[in-house]
This record gives C-alpha cells, structure tokens and sequence, in this order.
C-alpha cells in the first residue's frame, strides 16, 4: 500500500467514531520513507499510538563514516533522536480531545546509550519509533486533521532526518563525542584506572531537578601527583585525573564539592552528549553506587560478612526482612551488587548508614561487640579489595578512620581537588587509631541465588514502568528510588519488560546472575525492541546491576528451597 492508500483510508473515517482508526494499522509507502502505523489507540486518552518511519537510505544520505562501528552508530542514533523529539515537538499542533495531534519522540537526556527510538541500519537507513495522539473530537474522529497529520506533517518530521537538513556539525560531535568515550572507558584498564576525570570537565549540574550543567562552574583540573594523559581519537591528548583500583577517598569540607565529583564518577558507567561537561568523565563499566535504603524489602541474602547474631539469632547468611534497617539494606546492597559482579563500589557519607560505615573507639567501649552484629564497612574496605579486587571510591567528610585504610586520598578544596595522601599518612601516624578491629570471619563472595516460581505477580498485562523510579507489576509496585544510576525513564521501561522475561529465566530454575546476563547478552546482540512485543520507541539500555537490582525490590520475591 501507497500513500494514495492511506489518503483513502483516511478520508473514509470523516465522522465515524474512534474505534475506526482501527484501520489504519498497516504499512504505507511514500516516496522517502515507509509509514508503518503498528498499534492505533483504543480512544483518544489511551497511550498514543506506536508508529514508524523507514527513511531509505538513498534519501537520509547519512555519511558512512558516522556509523562505521557501533560506538559511532549509538552516537549517530541518539543525534538523530535529538532532532527528531525537537521537531516533533515543533510539529505537534495540539487538536481536539486528549491526546489529538500530539507527535513524541524519546530523545535522549544528559546521557548516551542505545534507545529504540533511532536505529540506523547496516545500509544507512533510519528507523523512527514514535508516538501519535490520532485527533477526534470527542470520539468522534477528525478526518481532514488527520489527514493533514498523517500526509503532511509526518513527512516533514521524516525530512528532517536527511543528512541534507541536519545540523551536521553537531552530528559530528555526537558521533566523535561517544566514540571518544567509549574509547576511553576501554582503556581504562591499560591505563590501570577504575575511572578518569578530564580537565576541563564540567561537573555540576544546573539544580537537583535540571541535570544540565551549571553556569559559571569552577572547570575541573586534576593535581599534577594523580594527573593522567590519554590519547583519544578525536580529541586527541587530554589530561585529567586518573583514579587508580584499591581505597579512594574523597575528603574535604561541606559544600566543596565532593558529592558532586562523586555523581559525575556514578554516571560515568554512561556516555554523555556533547556540551554536558562530563563527556570525558568515565568509568568502569562494574561501578555500582551503593546507599542506605532503609525500609526496603531484602530476599534471601549473605550479610553475614556484615551483619553478624542479629538480636533473637535471626540468621544473616540467607537473611529476609519486608523492612530493613539503615545498616542491613546498605549490606544487602553491597552483598546484591556483589552477586552481579561489581568491581568497583561508590559510596557517600551523605547516604549511608553511619553504624554501618564505622564503630568508634568510644562506641566500642561503651556497646560491646557481643551486642553489636555490625562489621562496620571500614573494616571489610581492605579486604575486599585484597581479596577480590573489589575498589572502594568513598565521600567521607566526617570520619578520620577512614584515612587508616586508604590508598589514595583527594581533598576536593573549593571545588579543584588535591592530593592529600601524604598528610593523610601523617596523620594516621601522629593520631593512632584507638579503635579494635571487627571482623570475625573471612569475607567469603556470596552464592548466586535462585528464586521460587511462585515470587512473580501472574497479571496479564505484565510489569510497567510508571515513572522513572517505579514499576507496577500486578499488585506489586517496585521502588527503583536507590537505583541511582538509573537516569532514564526509558531504561525504567525497557526494564520492565525485561523482568518478566527474567522471571521466567528464574522460574526454570536459572540463578540471578545467569539469568540477567543471558538477557543483557541477548539484548546486546539482537537489539532492545526484543524486548517488547511490538517495535515501540521508548525504551533504553539498562545495566545489569539495575535489572537486579529492579527484581531485588520486589516485594513477592521468594528463595528457591531445593
Ligand atoms: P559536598 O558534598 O562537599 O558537601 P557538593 O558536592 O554537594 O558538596 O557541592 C556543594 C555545592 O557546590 C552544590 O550546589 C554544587 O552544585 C556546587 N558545586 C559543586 N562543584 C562545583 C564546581 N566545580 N563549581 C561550582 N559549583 C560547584
Ligand atoms: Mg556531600
């Protein structure tokens, strides 16, 4: 079918009510591009209706260069996701009842990754996946409007895509700009980093709720005992502060900026786009920030290396709780995080548990250790590093003890930081630490774990994304708020849809780890839109840490006892 087609299709729904639009499911071809129209809303509230657009190549003319591997290719299609959510938005003439004339487009936020909403393919087509609010007034269907949408609007939003209409200085820098970083966070490891800081880098953003940069920044400059020169490919040599494996700390006064180049190191496992400031703050794919998150659902897990007798000899080598405490959610963060993989942990003072990062001297004295299950975090630090290559980055503002068992200590001081390691060393030998150590056992890596079948909601419509920070599945609503590197709305969907295909995984009996990874796998290889039913273009790359993460919360989850 032709546009001629759809122009007839359309013209036939004139006053009919909405459930005509029905009809119009299908694909249409134009002369740049075919319109694909996959699922059309059931009335003019529902969701909008997913729709696509297939440039051809020999009209978008996109330059082989811009994806000639895939770091360049995700780079092209999160600048072509960028254009089009703007001229969508420039396209969309609100109309009618509900959601009539609306045109949305998922374009990416402050960070890179791949997203549905753009993929070019092998040949240098383009794939939109959009949103359309069909128009009505009422329920009853506006014909000439959405004629007008459908045969003049969409093809000006498909034109726009042409490589001939693009800003292309710009899609160079989002091509060089993700390739760089990629680049970059490869050869961390020859580098013997767990993370790099440019100078230059812009590191605050513009409030708590706009994650674009601040204005007026102090520019980041690494101290010349910690600086690090890598060649990138576009950029060339750049310079910046190179964080090595084992215990870091970043110390310093209130409000000099140690959370804020503790967020920029969390964010860093993800691309950014050109002019966020943190495009070459990168770092290792494994980093997991870990929090406090008291009140959480734990499943099931090891926090014996933590948490030792609870009260009442509660057991903690398979511990559950429908409500944890400030102290045993951070263990179980850790200990999950663990399970997955994590190489690297980033943890601030801000929001952690205090008795679970340290017991004092005084503390020590006055609470004896038989009534204290807690190993505090300071003294496991070391040995999970030693023991399992396990890196520590910590914000600590507040506790001094902290600098016994640091390798490498960086004052942030009026935003710039400082290598203070040697003072450090100084120090911890004119003030000795007063306090025991408290460990009691080894520190022994946690068992993968397997789950009950009867853990997963059965409900039709399966889990969805409700905002970033939440999925509803069934009766069931997971609270993603810990996660905070989960930063998009669409990787909260894409997860979503994940867990259910996870939860079969785990009801044939796959451990968690298995079963994550054999989705990441599969996701990486065919692609998101396997993920969903139908092509849908709102969904984003997730990592592990977080689809575990996700599962971790829910509510329903049981052990496996077999
Ligand atoms: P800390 O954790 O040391 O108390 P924060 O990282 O929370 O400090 O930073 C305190 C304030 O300073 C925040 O409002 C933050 O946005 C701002 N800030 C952080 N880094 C910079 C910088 N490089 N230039 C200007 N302002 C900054
Ligand atoms: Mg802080």
């Amino acid at each position: 079918m032709d546009a001629r087609d759809l122009l007839q299709r359309v013209l036939r729904l004139e006053g009919k009510g909405y459930g005509a639009y029905k009809d119009l499911k299908g694909r249409y071809r134009f002369e740049d591009f075919e319109l694909i129209i996959d699922k059309v809303q059931a009335d003019p509230f529902a969701p909008p209706s997913l729709f696509r657009l297939r440039i051809f190549s020999d009209r978008a003319q996109l330059p082989a260069w811009a994806y000639a591997n895939p770091s360049r290719q995700i780079g092209l299609e999160n600048f072509l996701a960028w254009v089009a959510e703007k001229e969508a938005r420039r396209l969309t003439k609100r109309l009618g009842t509900g959601k009539g004339g609306l045109i949305l487009v998922h374009g990416p936020g402050q960070e890179m990754f791949r997203r549905t909403a753009v993929e070019v393919g092998p040949e240098g087509e383009i794939e939109l996946r959009f949103f359309v609010g069909l128009p009505a007034a009422g329920r009853r269907i506006l014909a000439k409007e959405a004629r007008k949408l459908l045969l003049e609007t969409l093809p000006l939003l498909a034109k726009a895509l042409f490589y001939e209409n693009l800003p292309r200085d710009l899609l160079k820098r989002f091509v060089e700009t993700n390739e760089d970083a990629d680049f970059l966070r490869t050869r961390l490891k020859e580098l013997g980093l767990i993370a790099f800081v440019a100078d230059g880098s812009i590191l605050p953003r513009a409030s708590g709720v706009d994650p674009r940069p601040a204005r007026g920044a102090v520019p980041f400059k690494a101290p010349e005992s910690l600086a690090v020169e890598v060649e990138l490919p576009h950029r060339g040599r750049v310079r910046g502060l190179g964080i090595r494996p084992g215990v870091t700390l970043i110390v310093g006064g209130g409000f000099h900026g140690k959370s804020t180049l503790l967020r920029a190191l969390e964010l860093g496992v993800y691309n950014h786009v050109p002019d966020d400031g943190r495009e070459l703050v990168v770092t290792e794919p494994s980093a997991v920030k870990i929090r406090a998150e008291d009140g959480r659902q734990i499943t099931g897990v090891n926090i014996s290396p933590f948490i030792g007798r609870l009260p009442f000899g509660k057991d903690t080598t398979s511990f559950s709780t429908p409500c944890a405490s400030g102290s045993t959610s951070q263990a179980a963060n850790i200990m999950e995080a663990l399970e997955m993989g994590a190489r690297v942990f980033l943890i601030d003072e801000d929001t952690s548990a205090t008795n679970f990062m340290i017991r004092d001297a005084r503390m020590q004295a006055l609470i004896s250790k038989e009534k204290e299950p807690i190993i505090p975090y300071l003294d496991r630090v070391r040995e999970l590093y030693e023991k399992f290559g396990v890196s520590s980055i910590l914000v600590i503002g507040g506790s001094g003890d902290y600098l016994e068992v640091a390798d490498t200590v960086i004052a942030m001081d009026h935003y710039l930081p400082v290598d203070v390691t040697q003072r450090a060393r100084e120090v911890v030998k004119e003030f000795p630490l007063a306090r025991k150590r408290e460990v009691e056992g080894p520190f022994s890596l946690p068992a993968p774990r397997r789950f009950a079948p009867q853990s997963f909601p059965r409900d039709r419509k399966g889990p969805r994304a409700k905002a970033l920070d939440r999925i509803l599945w069934g009766r069931e609503q997971i609270d993603l708020g810990a996660l905070e590197q989960l930063v998009d709305r669409d990787q909260t969907n894409a997860m979503a849809y994940a867990l259910e295909i996870l939860a079969e995984r785990l009801s044939r009996g796959d451990n968690l780890p298995e079963a994550v990874s054999k989705i990441c796998e599969e996701v990486e290889r065919e692609g998101l839109h396997r993920l969903s039913p139908l092509p849908r273009g709102d969904l984003a790359a997730f990592r592990p840490f977080e689809l575990a993460g996700a599962l971790n919360r829910l509510r329903s989850l049981k052990i496996r006892h077999d």
